[in-house]
């Protein structure tokens, strides 16, 4: 039998319909929503993925901002922006650009933005917030597999939800949300050991390794759900969709999958940040 394809296109255009009337919604009280992205040196790939998140803003008619810095910047100057950006009060979301470059301590950077405008969910008291399930604005990506989830009416309680991954802003924070939703949650990392056994016993399986096409049909159970949060160079995910195809019962593609709904979930994140000034 054919899986059911959990189309993220589909998802994230429908949140962006909501969105844009609540924009119009805030521009009636005059309040512009505004996301400040901030890119440290001229990555590319980093570059391109400003200009995504910017061209979305404007989509939905949310201001961006682009704080483009010199790849010579200290952390310390880096942390003086962002300051300056929390401080702005025109300025709802602020959005670092990760990787930075390598003589930034990146954690340090993260923990100058203001939880209040943390709406990318970096800092370690939105992670905490995400994990006591009182949070405004969880990671994007893992908020955007819930969502998914949500879309399809895909049942999460109760049931096995595997995560390869434990990043602080991927791995981690899905495995918290799914645990705040009621799922049994193993979380897998490099270290651990059977991978493929266990699994075998999700009903969930969250790919979200870093690793082209890593995660195999033939580990998995019969009727899983799989959600491949992974992008990796020539939009290849963590999951080999190939052989996962045949075993599932539902599948994100990459592209097309948790990608988009991620990016509706920051305009989301910052939506609602306006709004509740
Ligand atoms: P990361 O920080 O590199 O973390 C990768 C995780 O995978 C680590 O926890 C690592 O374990 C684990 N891992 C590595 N090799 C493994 C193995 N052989 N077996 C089991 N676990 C293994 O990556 P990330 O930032 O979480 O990103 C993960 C993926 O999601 C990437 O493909 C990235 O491009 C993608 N991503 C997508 C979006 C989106 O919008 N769709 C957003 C963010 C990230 P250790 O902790 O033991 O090292």
């Amino acid at each position: 039998m054919k899986p059911i394809i959990l189309d993220g296109t589909v998802v994230s255009n429908e949140m962006k319909a909501n969105l844009k009337s609540r924009v119009k919604l805030l521009k009636q009280r005059d309040v512009v929503p505004c996301l400040a992205t901030i890119l440290v040196g001229d990555n590319p790939a980093s570059e391109t993925y400003v200009r995504m998140k910017g061209k979305a803003c404007e989509e939905i008619g949310i201001k961006s901002v682009r704080v483009h810095l010199p790849i010579e910047l200290t952390t310390n100057e880096l942390i003086n922006s962002i300051e300056r950006l929390n401080a702005d009060p025109s300025i709802h979301g602020i959005l670092l650009q990760h990787p930075v470059p390598e003589h930034i301590n990146e954690r340090q950077a993260f923990e100058a933005i203001n939880t209040e405008k943390d709406v990318d969910g970096v800092t370690s008291s939105g992670y905490g917030q995400t994990a006591f399930g009182i949070g405004h604005f969880p990671s994007c990506t893992p908020s955007a597999i819930i969502k998914i989830l949500n879309y399809y009416n895909i049942p999460i309680k109760g049931k096995h939800a595997v995560v390869v991954g434990r990043s602080p802003i991927l791995g981690k924070p899905v495995s918290a949300l799914l645990l705040n939703e009621d799922a049994t949650v193993t979380t897998c990392h490099s270290k651990t050991e059977n991978l493929a056994e266990i699994l075998k016993m999700g009903d969930i399986v969250i790919g979200a390794v870093g690793r082209p096409e890593f995660i195999q049909g033939d580990w998995l159970k019969k009727g899983v759900i799989v959600l491949d949060a992974g992008y990796n160079k020539g939009n290849i995910g963590d999951v080999d969709y190939k052989s996962c195809y045949g075993i599932a019962s539902a599948i994100t593609p990459v592209p097309g999958g948790v990608g988009p709904v991620t990016i509706a979930t920051l305009l989301e994140h910052t939506v609602l940040s306006a709004e509740n000034l």
